[in-house]
C-alpha cells in the first residue's frame, strides 16, 4: 500500500507515537489490566493524567500561576458563547471583534447574543484574504478577541495588537506550531483537533484576575471559575482525548519543543509557497506577508488541469487536500505532527503537472 500523506484540515495528522499509546491504553492503562476507556476519571490514574496535561500546557506556554488551564468539551465552538458568557459586562456590555474568517465571523455570531458588538477590522469583502492591522482597542470594551489562524482562508496574524483590554485569542488551528509570548494574552482558547489531540476536548488557558467580573448569572457548564474550581472534572471529562493530548504534547515537549516544531513548519511552508510562486499553473489567494504556516490555501491557475491534477495527487497517496467549500481550490494543512517529507511528495506532484 502507498504511504498516505494526509494534509487534513482537522481532525488531522497527529504523531505515530501516539496512535501507538493511545490504542495500547485502550487495551491495558498503564499494566493495570484495564481499558483507559472503562476506568473512573476520578481514579487515581486518570487524574494524574489530567493533573500532567494541565502542566505541560503552562510549561510550553511558559506561563506562572496566574493563569489556569482547563480541558472542557463543546469544541471551540462552545468557547464563542463562553467568552462572552465570562467577559462581557451584563449591562452595557461591549466587546471589540476582528472579523477574519469564518471562525472569526462564528463567534462574533455568539457574542452579539450577550451585548455590543464592534468590528474593529475586517477583510470580509475581500474574500478574507488579509489580515486587518491598524486599529486601536480602548478601554471602553470588556476584551478584543481575534483568531490567530483562519484555518479555512490561510491567513495567520504575525503579531498582536498591543491593547487597553483584555486580549483573547482563538488559537484552534496553530497553537503551539510557533514560538509566540503567550503571557500577553488574557484568554486562549483551541479545540484539540488541529495540533493538540483528537476531537474532543477543548483547551482553554485564562489569566484567574479576569474572571468574576461579568454580572452574570452563568450556567454551571459555561462558567471558567466552576471548571477551575473542579480542575476540569466538573461533569466527566473526555478521558481518552484529553489522554492522546496529553501523549501529543509529551511528544512535541520531547522534541524539541514549541521551538523546534516552528523550525519544521516554517521549511515545509517555504517548501510549497516557493513552488506556488514559481509555478504558473498555480496561484495563492491572500496577501503573501499575511500566510499562514497551518493551511497553505493555493488554486489552479487554468482550471482544465483539474481533472489531471486531482488524479495525480490522489496517486501520490495524498489525503484530505481540496479546499473548504467556502473558498474552494486547495489547501494542504501542515500541523505540527506532518513530515517535511509529505510536503515533499506534494511539491513533486505540484511540479509534474505541465
Ligand atoms: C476548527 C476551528 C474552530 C471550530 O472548532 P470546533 O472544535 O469544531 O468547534 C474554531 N476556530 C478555528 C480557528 C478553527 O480552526
Amino acid at each position: 500500500m502507498t504511504k498516505i500523506h494526509n494534509f487534513s484540515a482537522g481532525p488531522c495528522i497527529l504523531p505515530q507515537e501516539v496512535f501507538q499509546k493511545s490504542a495500547e491504553a485502550i487495551l491495558d492503562f498503564n499494566g493495570s489490566g484495564l481499558s483507559l476507556l472503562e476506568i473512573s476519571h476520578r481514579s487515581k490514574d486518570f487524574v494524574a493524567v489530567m493533573d500532567e496535561a494541565r502542566a505541560i500546557i503552562k510549561r510550553l506556554m511558559n506561563l506562572g500561576d496566574d493563569y489556569e488551564v482547563l480541558y472542557l468539551q463543546g469544541g471551540a465552538s462552545l468557547q464563542f458563547a463562553m467568552v462572552p458568557f465570562n467577559l462581557m459586562k451584563l449591562e452595557s456590555g461591549k466587546a471589540a471583534y476582528t472579523d477574519t474568517g469564518t471562525w472569526a465571523a462564528g463567534a462574533i455570531k455568539e457574542a452579539k447574543k450577550l451585548g455590543k458588538v464592534d468590528v474593529v477590522g475586517s477583510s470580509k469583502e475581500e474574500n478574507y484574504s488579509f489580515i486587518p492591522k491598524d486599529f486601536k482597542i480602548g478601554s471602553e470594551y470588556d476584551y478584543f478577541h481575534c483568531t490567530s489562524n483562519n484555518t479555512i482562508y490561510g491567513t495567520e496574524m504575525k503579531t498582536f495588537p498591543k491593547v487597553d483590554t483584555l486580549l483573547v485569542c482563538d488559537m484552534s488551528s496553530d497553537i503551539f506550531s510557533r514560538v509566540i509570548d503567550f503571557s500577553q494574552f488574557d484568554l486562549i482558547y483551541a479545540g484539540a483537533q488541529k495540533n493538540m489531540g483528537p476531537a474532543g476536548t477543548t483547551l482553554v488557558v485564562v489569566k484567574k484576575e479576569i474572571l468574576g467580573k461579568s454580572g452574570r448569572d452563568i450556567p454551571s457548564m459555561l462558567d471558567y471559575s466552576l471548571h477551575i474550581a473542579k480542575e476540569s472534572m466538573y461533569n466527566t471529562p473526555p478521558v481518552f482525548a484529553v489522554y492522546a493530548s496529553l501523549l501529543t504534547l509529551q511528544h512535541l515537549e520531547n522534541n524539541g519543543g514549541i521551538a523546534a516544531a516552528e523550525k519544521n513548519n516554517i521549511a515545509k511552508a517555504e517548501l510549497i509557497y516557493n513552488e506556488i510562486d514559481r509555478n504558473p499553473l498555480f496561484a495563492t489567494y491572500c496577501k503573501v506577508e499575511d500566510r499562514s504556516l497551518m493551511n497553505a490555501c493555493f488554486k489552479l491557475t487554468d482550471e482544465s488541469k483539474k481533472e489531471e491534477f486531482d488524479a495525480a495527487w490522489k496517486a501520490a497517496g495524498i489525503n484530505g487536500l481540496n479546499g473548504h467549500r467556502s473558498l474552494g481550490g486547495y489547501r494542504a494543512s501542515m500541523y505540527n505532527a506532518l513530515p517535511l517529507e509529505s510536503v515533499q511528495v506534494l511539491v513533486d506532484v505540484i511540479k509534474n503537472l505541465k
